[in-house]
């Protein structure tokens, strides 16, 4: 993980509130006791109190996909009870194929393995799968999520 600093905060539609990065990415800060606590974040001075602090950010390990690319393919939508055992062990995409791992609810851990990163994927960060890379996913939880295959324009 490479680590950054808080710049700001805003809250979402739902009222939560978002830790905005210096790196560009931002960060759900939630306050849902027992699960999350992070009482200072519901307090103007709190959260001022967090201006600067450094944080870990996942999504700048996270492999970025090529500037035009086009989407050939896609999954249906699984489930944690409905992942396919495939995704759950190491297997990769074809030479030339990009893949988005889309969360479109809940989390889901993903793993490139060479170099070995882990990240927990969210609505906010896609996982994107260079072209051979070994990798798996693990659900963690409730989950809801599609894969899209993507293939540089002009290939
Ligand atoms: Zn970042």
């Amino acid at each position: 993980m490479s680590t950054t600093i808080i710049t700001g905060f805003h809250q979402d539609a739902d009222g939560d509130w978002v830790a905005e990065l210096a790196c560009g990415h931002s960060q759900h800060m939630r306050h849902r006791p027992p699960w999350q606590s992070r009482p200072w974040v519901t307090s103007e001075a709190g959260r001022a109190a967090k201006l600067g602090a450094s944080i870990e950010c996942a999504a700048c390990q996270m492999p970025e996909l090529p500037a035009r690319a086009s989407e050939y393919k896609r999954t249906a939508t699984f489930t944690e009870q409905t992942v396919p055992g495939g995704l759950l062990r190491d297997h990769r995409t074809k030479p030339g194929v990009w893949a988005k791992i889309v969360v479109e609810a809940g989390r889901l851990g993903y793993t490139l393995e060479s170099p070995r990163r882990t990240f927990m994927l969210t609505p906010e960060i896609p996982g994107v799968v260079p072209p051979t890379e070994p990798h798996h996913v693990e659900p963690a939880g409730p989950v809801r999520f599609h894969v899209a295959f993507l293939r540089p324009d002009g290939s």
